[in-house]
């Protein structure tokens, strides 16, 4: 099989006013999606996704869609889609990082591999391990202390057995907020925070000190990204499980966390880490060093959740009964680009059992947003 063809469609997104998340990166109010479909010469075509962020990886839809148009579709037209790493080896020659530009050509591979062999993508990474409806946890906004609680305590009521709480902002607010939070949904729910790199090392360490009434069961990259020393003495100061995110792209990152043992968990996602199988690469190498991974996100749409999840059923290490993730993306946009979009509901996204991705774009729909995105 070959790869003829690659299709790219930018789209913008408004993300649910009453959803949008605030961390110590900014608010996230419009998610610019790139939609890719990967064309092959036996008629099988798969669907893609480049979740760009540009605080968070550099990459916008603009600059997704460009360096595929250029870069990236001429190196891998004529390659055969099932040989996923000899794809990410021609995409890796021609650009550095720009993971989630990669993952959208990589998932679409997957998704064209699942379809020609009849099997969904979590049976070919040697899944599944777990159930399809996977746990996750709700993300909470940097709020003031007093909307922060009365939300913790709705989404509590929605199903939510583990409230992930942004901090990384002002110090004095960060603590407030998390102390009213634990006030308001009790002892019995699960409670992480997620500094997103926003504090450097002491002013972590001391937050961290000042939550520990808060019985918190997880501490989200509470130090500067590419700090492996700061991380790990953290880690040596606190009695809860620290999570390395923003900071581990790759297994060169993941490697680096492991040898200055500073984390307990990895959180790994196909966009973030470039794609389904660098991903499982990261998951794996974890498992052999005793580190725990769980599934984080860019507030996907259907597209990349559906390879998340695939992810997460597909291999062993994906410890989200432990440490649920997040992965709940395309219940907090305004609108859906699948004819049958996952099932989100309470705590939960189902995945479905079908084969690839086990998605369908709907790609005249897509053809709007392509239109209306180049004016
Ligand atoms: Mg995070």
């Amino acid at each position: 099989m070959k790869i003829t063809r690659i299709e790219t469609y930018p789209a913008e997104i408004v993300v649910r006013p009453e959803l949008a998340i605030k961390g110590s990166k900014g608010a996230h109010r419009v998610s610019p999606f790139l939609i890719v479909r990967v064309d092959t010469d036996e008629g099988i075509s798969g669907a893609g996704e480049a979740t760009t962020m540009p605080r968070w990886s550099g990459e916008t839809s603009a600059t997704a869609n460009a360096i595929i148009e250029e870069i990236l579709a001429p190196a891998v037209i004529g390659l055969d889609p099932l040989d996923v790493e000899a794809l990410d080896y021609a995409m890796d020659r021609v650009v550095n990082h720009n993971w989630f530009t990669k993952a959208a050509i990589e998932m679409a591979c997957w998704d064209i591999r699942g379809i020609a062999e009849s099997k969904p993508v979590y049976e070919l990474l040697g899944g599944p391990h777990r159930s399809l409806t996977i746990p996750a946890r709700f993300s909470m906004a940097a709020y003031d202390p007093e909307t922060a609680a009365a939300k913790a305590a709705e989404r509590v009521g929605w199903g939510f057995t583990t409230i992930k709480v942004k901090v990384g902002t002002v110090p004095a607010e960060d603590i407030a907020r998390v102390k009213a939070v634990r006030a308001a949904v009790g002892p019995d729910i699960k409670m992480v925070i997620d500094a997103n790199c926003g504090w450097d090392c002491d002013t972590a360490i001391r937050c961290c000190k000042e939550l520990e009434d808060c019985n918190l069961s997880l501490i989200e990259q509470p130090t500067p990204d590419g700090d492996y020393a700061a991380i790990a003495k953290l880690r040596s100061a606190v009695n809860v499980p620290v999570m390395a995110d923003d900071m581990c792209f790759d297994l060169v990152h993941a490697r680096e966390l492991i040898r200055n043992e500073g984390c307990d968990v990895i959180s790994v996602y196909p966009g973030k880490n470039g794609g389904i199988r660098k991903s499982a690469e990261i998951v794996k190498f974890a498992a052999e060093h005793g580190v725990a991974c769980s599934i984080g996100s860019n507030l996907e749409w259907d597209v990349s959740t559906a390879a998340m999840g695939h992810l997460t059923i597909g291999l062993q290490n994906m410890q989200v009964e432990e440490f649920p993730g997040d992965i709940l993306g395309p219940w907090y946009h305004e609108d859906r680009i699948v004819t049958e979009p996952l099932a989100i509901e309470g705590n939960t996204c189902t995945i479905p059992d079908k084969p690839g991705l086990g998605v369908t774009v709907d790609w005249e729909k897509m053809e709007r947003y392509r239109a209306a995105a180049k004016g």
